[in-house]
């Protein structure tokens, strides 16, 4: 639909160049570093868009362009795009020459694609040498258009708009602006490593921070043999998901079964679940080292669930020194189920499988951990040795998007 429209404005004439407006949100308010932020943005746009034949992304006074080839399929590309963090909206366009006749004519043209009643012109200038200012360019373009169209000018609460912007060389025409994802492009924010289980929470905790720019690696610990791969399947699946945002990513698989056994022969049944999740964590620190990230994720949501109290939070937390960040811990569960539908990870996260800290699971879990017993039940495994050889027999599995991406 998009795309005739663009084809029947270009008809107008001979210098219509289809496009996309980019306007980006956060983006433009980060001062000195704006231009880190725009780089990473238009490197994010073309590999996003590596597989429809874009070329090149322009960038011009706090907005991009997307030059669009001629084959180009619109609904990839808007698909696409509406994943990619940091813009606020985009719009199909089209770049004319400088020239108010040309203006009229393909604003006409534009308008002339869709169905309205009232409209009103909207116009930016950033070249003030433009032979009209702005309120007389949107007097000239706003009477040809309502001539067409019969329509009437409707400035507070008109139902189209016919964006004009004005730039040193060129001119800019949109009326339709398409909502994108906002937050920030991924890669701006660092890099953390994510805890994924196959559950609903972690993978909607990942997407929050991935959204704030964070670029994440995943770990997934798994109890193979014992159970089945249907975990380790599933959050494949979920990374391939999540990687629509990021591009690349990588999956660490951790054997957890060894380290589970030891606990279970040698701890405090009540203290299972503490005790595995303090693994987690040294286990996911040590990854985290070596991809150099700066920060751990994880799906906890306070009192959810038995090990969620802040008095267990509290002692899972002290093995590490790398920061936690937990984005549901005040979310309730529906409030996340909504989030994970949205994201289209609930489906997955809600396939039976049997997850590695189901397994051994005491009915009655301690809800207030003691850190002495804890670090008594500790001194009695070899930490040291279960985390070098739960590292040792890790494996990692690498994400692409666009998949083409993976063939090269
Ligand atoms: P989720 O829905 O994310 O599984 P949950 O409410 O079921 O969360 P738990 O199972 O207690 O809660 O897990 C708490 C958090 O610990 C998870 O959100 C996740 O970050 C991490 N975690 C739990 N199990 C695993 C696992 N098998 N692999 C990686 N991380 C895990
Ligand atoms: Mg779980």
């Amino acid at each position: 639909m998009k795309k005739a429209l663009l084809e029947n404005v270009s008809r107008v004439d001979s210098s219509v160049q289809p496009c996309v407006v980019v306007h980006y949100a956060e983006v433009g308010l980060k001062g000195e570093n704006r231009h880190l932020f725009e780089n990473q943005l238009i490197r994010n746009i073309k590999q996003a868009l590596k597989d429809t034949g874009v070329q090149q992304v322009r960038r011009f006074h706090g907005r991009m362009a997307v030059l669009l080839p001629p084959d180009y399929d619109w609904e990839r590309v808007q698909e696409r795009l509406q994943r990619v963090f940091g813009i606020a909206y985009f719009a199909p366009a089209v770049i004319v020459e400088q020239d108010i006749g040309v203006i009229e004519r393909v604003a006409c043209e534009l308008m002339a694609q869709y169905r309205f009643q009232s409209f009103r012109v909207k116009t930016r200038r950033s070249q003030k040498a433009f032979a009209l200012n702005s309120q007389e360019v949107n007097v000239r373009v706003g009477a040809a258009i309502q001539a067409q169209s019969g329509a009437k000018v409707d400035l507070s609460h008109p139902e189209m708009t016919c964006h004009i912007e004005i730039f040193d060389r060129f001119a800019i025409l949109y009326a339709e602006r398409i909502p994108g994802a906002r937050g920030l492009p991924v890669g701006v924010s660092e890099r953390a490593v994510s805890l994924l289980s196959a559950g609903i929470d972690s993978p909607v905790a990942s997407f929050k921070i991935m959204k704030r720019g964070v670029k994440i690696i995943f770990v997934h610990f798994h109890s193979v043999p014992f159970t089945s791969d249907a975990s380790i399947r599933n959050s494949q699946r979920i990374v391939q998901l999540l990687t629509r945002y990021q591009y690349a990513s990588k999956l660490y698989l951790v054997p957890l079964l060894e380290v589970q056994q030891e606990i279970m022969l040698k701890a405090p049944t009540d203290y299972r679940v503490v005790l595995y999740r303090r693994f987690m964590l040294r286990l996911a620190e040590r990854i985290a080292r070596r991809e150099r990230a700066r920060a751990l994720i994880t799906g906890e949501s306070i009192a959810q669930v038995a090990s969620q109290t802040l008095s267990n939070l509290m002692v899972i937390n002290e093995v590490t020194r790398l920061p936690v960040l937990r984005p549901l811990s005040g979310n309730d569960k529906e409030e996340i189920v909504d989030m994970a539908r949205e994201l289209g990870t609930y489906e997955i996260s809600i396939e039976p499988y049997e997850d590695c800290c189901s397994l051994f699971v005491p009915r009655h879990p301690v809800t207030r951990a003691k850190r002495e017993v804890v670090e008594e039940a500790e001194s009695r495994l070899d930490v040291e040795g279960l985390i070098r050889d739960a590292l040792q027999r890790t494996e990692v599995v690498k994400f692409h998007y666009p998949e083409s991406d993976a063939d090269e």
